[in-house]
């Protein structure tokens, strides 16, 4: 096939995406995976030659490169070498693997945990061996993709209640057949918007109408609770979500995604997700990684001091401003733009200030609420917070959405 002579549908599509791109390179609006260069430490990196403020991180509690976790991951590239040649099943299961789980299932007080190669693949295999034809699933409209996609593919009805709607979806739940089975599923702490879901309220609702519940922990592992074990620590609510998901890619400094659940619900992931069976271990180094991220948390506390105390300074401070940051609570703090073009000009005025945060534009986000989506860890100063600030004040003015 020609590809320069076709007009079929897949050939325009491609086209459209190549002419969008060339526009936002000429007009220096591209920011599309810019390359870092160097980490130093969790505060700032190296981009274009530049030292900038690191503030589209999501290692919130500024655990990238920690030291023991460093020794923990070259320990086991010494012992286990640097992959698994294979999935679990076939010779795949290393005692490190065995031990992250432990390890897991402790910290998120549950029987037993499981661990998947991506916090994607995990809610795509997930839901999807969980549910099926003629099952319901209720799912939060802002949701991220991997729950989307792990709804879509299990083939079962799929219901999208508004954003943190307790109401709305009482009212789907109530519409739903009695005698099928349900799973409501949601973040914990929204990936672009930042804000807590109403636990207490969605396990109350899930009760009243026999639901399972499913909670994504990407953005709360780490950084909710005092100890930062997650969404039922900070409402004190043990024991109220069936399915605990999580990442070990955001505040964890590895890769990878987890369940943890009951023994017996672990057990049947375990014979029965495709992408525990059909997809290789985890490497070693990323797991024993991951392990000892784990205790350091439990071990250092005060780095959910410090970012508490930093999202309160920056929040407060983007406010003060006049910027819009939706109703975010947590270390994602959203800096409304409108469109698209706006978001990408904002960066671009900021990163001219040494500060590196990116933008996220539709269709992530709904039209017309294009953002900056910048995040604040434990490893930032006051001052550095500051400094930060100030660019995004000064860039704000220019573009003319505060005054
Ligand atoms: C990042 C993210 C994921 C995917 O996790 P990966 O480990 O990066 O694949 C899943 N859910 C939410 C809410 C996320 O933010």
């Amino acid at each position: 096939m020609d590809f320069q002579n076709t007009n079929d549908a897949v050939t325009r599509r491609i086209k459209a995406m190549t002419d969008r791109v060339s526009y936002l390179k000429a007009n220096d609006l591209y920011f599309y995976n810019q390359p870092v260069q160097e980490m130093r430490g969790g505060a700032k990196a190296v981009v274009h030659g530049r030292e900038m403020g690191m503030y589209a991180s999501y290692s919130y509690l500024g655990l990238v490169g920690h030291p023991r976790i460093n020794k923990a991951a070259k320990k086991a590239v010494d012992k286990f070498g640097t992959g698994t040649n294979g999935v679990r099943t076939l010779a795949g299961t290393l005692t490190i693997h065995n031990e992250l789980e432990e390890t897991i299932a402790n910290f998120k007080h549950t029987e037993a945990a499981i661990t998947y190669t991506s916090g994607y693949a995990t809610n795509l295999s997930v839901v999807s061996t969980l549910m099926g034809r003629g099952d319901y699933v209720f799912s939060d409209k802002i949701n991220h993709a991997s729950i989307v996609d792990g709804c879509l593919m299990s083939g079962a009805e799929f219901r999208r209640y508004r954003h943190n709607d307790m109401e709305h979806l009482e009212g789907l739940l109530k519409n739903a057949p009695a005698d099928v089975a349900k799973l409501v599923i949601a973040d914990s702490v929204f990936s672009m918007d930042g804000d807590i879901i109403d636990l207490p309220k969605m396990v109350e609702l899930c009760k009243k109408y026999n639901a399972w519940l499913m909670i994504d922990e990407a953005h709360s592992l780490g950084v909710l609770g005092e100890k930062g074990t997650g969404i039922e620590e900070y409402f004190n609510l043990f024991g109220g979500i069936d399915i605990k998901m999580g990442t070990l890619s955001k505040t964890i400094p590895s890769v990878g995604g987890y369940v943890a659940a009951k023994e017996e619900i672990v057990s049947y992931l375990r014979h029965a997700s495709r992408a525990y069976i059909f997809s290789a271990a985890l490497p070693p180094a990323q797991a024993a990684a991951a392990n000892e991220a784990f205790k350091v948390i439990l071990d250092e506390p005060w780095r959910i001091q410090r970012l508490n105390e930093n999202t309160k300074q920056f929040i407060g401070g983007l406010k003060n401003m006049g910027f819009d940051t939706l109703l975010t609570e947590t270390a994602i703090v959203p800096v409304i733009c409108g469109d698209d073009n706006t978001a990408f000009a904002m960066t671009r005025e900021v990163q001219h200030q040494d500060v590196f945060v990116l933008p996220v534009v539709s269709p992530a986000v709904q039209e017309g609420l294009a953002r900056l989506r910048a995040t604040v860890t434990a490893a930032h100063e006051p001052a550095d917070i500051e400094h930060a600030m100030e660019a995004i004040e000064k860039a704000g003015k220019k573009l003319g959405l505060i005054k």
